[in-house]
């Protein structure tokens, strides 16, 4: 059985000698067990978290053991009532021929109806990945404005084609003109930036004319960065890969944001104007608190007009303590 095992984590980009080829026994499958024939083993982003020991939102596959990652097989033998030799199954057997698998995670793929390696991609979890980001975070409107990065890639090719047909204009970014024009061409988005080649900002103005309302980001950083000085008022940014770091050994500078996509966290913007319509509901609660003393409330008062540069300056220093008000005159 050929497998490749993963000897190291690896420090920076991963290298050839961080992996190693060896040659097994094919297993035999025990009570209950399929041995499955491995057709197609997918590549993924995700794989890069996995060979490291830091922490993430899973855990890490072991140094010593084949590498782990989704595979598309036909069963040799089966000693499970539900699977028979010949059929196909979507499984995680990792990276190598040949794997024993007990049945509760495969799943039945029907050569008839797709390709069957699409499961790895378009019907599996890339694809479902673009439909979920896109439509449940990013929810897109017809005549909207949708970017997404490595916009030829498993999952940003889906993205916008979804956003064709949900009726927006939809624009990638990818890595090579070649890219570029297979994503306008052959997939029918409306632009693609080259993020190598082209100036970011001045290309995403020229291909965004009505701003932005949905990205999609798969990077992280620079590209992050000049799609954010183009966003509309209320846009949606399903964060759903930070690519542009994950060979990072140092974070990189600015905030991180990988705990949000971890956490399922929520960063929104807040603009206190936009509550103007509820003022009602606001004082009545916060009434009602003070009147029980269920809130406290302190101030920081400095007596004279002649002091509020000195104060304000101070405020920004942190030199007030509580809510800071210049007393003008007498109460
Ligand atoms: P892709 O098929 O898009 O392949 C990765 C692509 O990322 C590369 O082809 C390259 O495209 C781009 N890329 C690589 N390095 C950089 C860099 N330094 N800066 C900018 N772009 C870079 O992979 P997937 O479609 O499978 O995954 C896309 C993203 O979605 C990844 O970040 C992945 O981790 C994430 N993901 C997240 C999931 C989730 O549940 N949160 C699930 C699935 C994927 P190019 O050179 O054309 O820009």
């Amino acid at each position: 059985n050929q497998q490749i095992l993963l000897k190291s984590y690896p420090t920076g980009e991963p290298k050839a000698s961080d992996f190693a080829l060896v040659e097994t026994v094919i297993p035999e499958p025990g009570e209950g067990e399929i041995l499955n024939r491995t057709i197609y083993l997918s590549l993924d982003p995700y794989m890069r978290g996995r060979m490291s020991d830091r922490a993430s939102y899973a855990t890490p596959a072991a140094l010593g053991k084949v590498m782990v990652g989704s595979t598309v097989s036909q069963v040799l033998k089966s000693n499970h009532p539900q699977f028979s030799v010949g059929e196909f199954v979507l499984g995680y057997d990792g990276w190598q021929a040949y794997g024993i698998s007990q049945g509760e995670t495969l799943r039945k793929l029907d050569p008839k109806q797709l390709p069957i390696s699409y499961a790895l991609g378009i019907t599996g979890m890339p694809g479902m990945t673009a439909y979920f980001a896109l439509l449940d975070i990013g929810k897109p409107k017809a005549g909207e404005t949708v970017v997404v990065s490595a916009a030829s890639g498993a999952v940003g090719a889906v993205v916008g084609q979804i956003a064709k047909i949900k009726g927006c204009r939809a624009v990638g970014i990818a890595g090579s003109d070649e890219k570029c024009d297979n994503v306008v061409q052959e997939l029918g988005f409306d632009a693609c930036i080259n993020r190598k080649t082209q100036d970011l900002n001045s290309a995403l103005k020229a291909a965004c004319p009505n701003g932005i309302d949905v990205y999609v980001d798969h990077t992280a950083g620079a590209i992050l960065e000049a799609v954010l000085q183009q966003i509309n008022l209320g846009a949606r940014i399903p964060l759903v890969g930070l690519i542009s770091q994950y060979n990072a050994e140092t974070p990189p500078p600015g905030p991180n944001l990988m705990p949000l996509l971890i956490k399922r966290a929520l960063i929104k913007g807040f603009l206190v104007g936009d509550y103007q319509e509820r003022h009602a509901e606001f004082i009545h609660d916060v009434s009602q608190w003070l009147q029980a003393g269920k809130l406290k409330y302190k101030e920081d008062v400095v007596k004279g007009l002649e002091n509020a540069p000195t104060a304000f300056i101070g405020l920004l220093q942190g030199k007030n303590f509580g809510k800071l008000i210049v007393q003008v005159g007498d109460d």
